[in-house]
């Protein structure tokens, strides 16, 4: 039986790997991985679904770390504790979804950061919940991961798209 984490995720969506699916199968979850990944969802995927108003694919949730190192994921990152989850949304329908995350989700979580591409187009949204780990204690943090660096969302390079999108 499928395990219900939120109104419309279900865990298993947070164990899956599309390069190593064999790799996300063989992983065992473990307690304080449900509970994490229900925060997840209820307080990140959930909302930015509602948000949306269709389904959101998660294509990454819970690392473990095989899974983590194959995916050339930081060796600290939230993954690995079931803290965080990427979010298959692209184009401006994720800068709707970030902005909305970074308006309305973000003192409730650790971090969110869209992704774009070397043609800065977005192409996922990470987002992580606040966690009780003494090396993971940033709250309300909002990036922008382009070009290999990760630049503080506040930038004035991005004055733009807050103008463009301020009425989410
Ligand atoms: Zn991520």
């Amino acid at each position: 039986m499928r395990y219900k984490v939120s109104n419309n995720f279900y865990l298993d969506e947070f164990y899956v790997s599309k390069d190593h699916p064999e790799l996300a199968r063989a992983m065992v979850i473990k307690t304080e991985e449900v509970i994490s990944l229900t925060r997840v969802a209820t307080l990140i995927c959930q909302p930015i679904r509602d948000f949306l108003g269709h389904g959101v694919t998660i294509s990454s949730g819970k690392r473990d770390n095989m899974l983590n190192a194959a995916v050339g994921g930081e060796p600290t990152s939230q993954h690995r504790y079931g803290e965080a989850a990427d979010m298959d949304i692209d184009g401006d329908e994720a800068w709707r979804a970030y902005i909305y995350a970074i308006k309305h989700l973000i003192n409730d979580i650790s971090q969110v950061i869209i992704y774009l591409n070397n043609t800065s187009i977005p192409t996922f949204i990470h987002g992580g919940v606040k966690s009780f780990r003494p090396e993971c204690r940033k709250v309300g943090e909002a990036l922008v991961k382009v070009g290999g660096l990760y630049i503080p969302f506040s930038d004035r390079r991005f004055d733009n798209i807050r103008t463009r999108y301020r009425e989410i």
